[in-house]
Order: C-alpha cells, then structure tokens, then sequence
C-alpha cells in the first residue's frame, strides 16, 4: 500500500498535519445533483477542476496544541489511520483529544477498532450533545441495520464515561482546549462542528463538512443531497466562509483535494476559493 500524503504546517506556535485518509473521484454533478448540472460544471472549470473527476479527498487533522494532542475525526476503520500516525512518529496513545465533528461513517468509524475498543486509549471524545441527541434517537436506532454509522453511535452510547457532550443550541464556540474551539455549524447534521484553531495570532478554520468542494465557496447556495438541513447548511455555509475572508484566516475542508487547505477571498458581491499552494511531502 502506498503511504499516505501528509501535509505539515504550523498555525503560531501549534504543529499541525494533515493526513490523507482516502481519496476517490467523482463527478462534481453527482456531488452537487440538485444544483443545475451546466452552471456546477462551468464554475469547476473556473477552479480548473475536470468535472467528471473531482478529487473527493478525506483530510485528517492533527493538532499539538500546547501540552494536548488533538485530532479532529478519525475516518473509516479500514484506512488504518493509527498506523498512518505512527509513520509520522505520533503514537495513537498520545493523543488527549478527538473532536467527533459529527457522526457520518467517514468520520465516526475509525473511533474503536474491529474488537470494539477505542483506537485512541486515552483521548476524551468530544462530541456536541445535540449530534449526540441526533443519533441515539429512536428514528435513528430503528436505521442501525441499514446504517453502519448508528451502531458506532450505539457503542459511544455504552461508553458514555468516556464521552465529553459540549454545546447548547445558543453556544456558538466552546473552547475544548486552548487555542482549539468547537463552532456550531449546524446543517450538514444537526449538531456538526467546525472547528477554529489559533496560536500567536495565526489561524485555521476548519470548516470540515460545511462544504464538499470549493465550487461551494462561490456558490454557497449548492448543497450536496446528503446535507440534512438544506437552508440551514446553505447558511452556515455563508457565514462561516464569510467569517473566514474577514478573518484572513486558513481554511481547511475535509473532503477538498488535499490537503485541503486555502483561503477564501472576496471578489465583489461573491466569495472565491484559493487553494494553498503546497509542495509533496511524502
Ligand atoms: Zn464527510
């Protein structure tokens, strides 16, 4: 197997990483299906996308933050993300925290190996109450059969002691360390976070699901199928790029090419994507 593309970068006097998980291709009109088909493919043009191909990418990131480690979802099971850690010289134990940004099976299913313990030994995981609440209501558990995400919530439920719930629905930023705060970034799922990281007057938005290519950065009014709240989503979506332009800060997504990290700018009346230029390494 190929080892997996990492990015590091520092955000002040944090060490970061990006680690790519997984990474497929899709057709940006699959991604985008109730969106008008012609437009969705011009504006990927526009970003030098091919549209019949997108980079459909699984960027996970780790945090020092000071004396914790943390790292913001775990992905699929299958990936072996703890031995991808490893390989960068960061042992699975070590990490304190796992922020679980919400509770899609690429993002809560790398959370306990195939013996059903947790992956990360000592990390709390914190969730907000209200993905919590989502995901262990009978509607929900009555899907377990059909939704192999709902069984990996029903284990978070038995090992509730190790389960930090964060959030009301007024709490727009719970600090969980500091310098690393959950923001309320509801639609994609109820309670989905994003998560804002600043050290030395530097920052890193994660916008995590908020948005699936930065062809939504433009057109923040596109929402995937899979999007639970449309309007809701949409709005998030205005208001957390919008907060990102304004703030000048580092933009990362979780499912944008990798590494998944830009900057959104404003070009008159609309928001625009640039994405970071990087250089491979390994
Ligand atoms: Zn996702």
């Amino acid at each position: 197997m190929m080892s997996a593309a990492t990015y590091h970068f520092q955000i002040g006097q944090f060490e970061c990483l990006v680690i790519q998980a997984h990474s497929s291709q899709t057709p940006v009109t699959r991604l985008l299906g109730d969106a008008p088909a012609q437009e969705v493919e011009a504006v990927a043009r526009q970003y030098g996308l091919d549209p019949q191909a997108l980079d459909f990418s699984m960027n996970i990131l780790l945090v020092k933050a000071g004396s914790h480690t943390a790292l913001i979802d775990t992905g699929v099971r299958d990936i072996g993300l703890p031995e991808k850690l490893r390989d960068q010289g960061i042992d699975p134990a070590a990490i304190d925290i796992v922020i679980v940004t919400h509770g899609h099976r690429d993002h809560v299913d790398g959370i306990f190996d195939a013996a059903g313990n947790f992956v990360y030994p000592n990390a709390r995981h914190v969730i907000s109450k209200r993905e919590y609440d989502h995901w262990l209501a009978p509607e929900q558990l009555a899907q377990a059969e059909k939704n192999p995400a709902v069984a990996v919530w029903k284990r978070l439920q038995d090992r509730r002691d190790r389960i930090e719930l964060i959030g009301s629905e007024t709490d727009e930023e719970i600090e969980v360390v500091p310098g690393v705060c959950a923001i309320r970034a509801p639609g994609h799922t109820p309670g989905h976070l994003a998560v804002r990281i600043e050290s030395g007057g530097d920052r890193l938005l994660h916008v995590v699901d908020v948005a699936h290519t930065f062809v939504q950065v433009a057109r923040p009014e596109w929402s995937p199928s899979f999007d639970y709240d449309k309007p809701q989503a949409i709005e998030t979506r205005r208001r957390l790029f919008e907060r990102a332009a304004r703030d000048r800060a580092l933009v990362l997504a979780y499912h944008f090419t990798f590494p998944g990290l830009g900057r959104v700018v404003t070009e008159g009346n609309t928001l625009r994507w640039t994405s970071l230029q990087t250089l491979p390494t390994g």
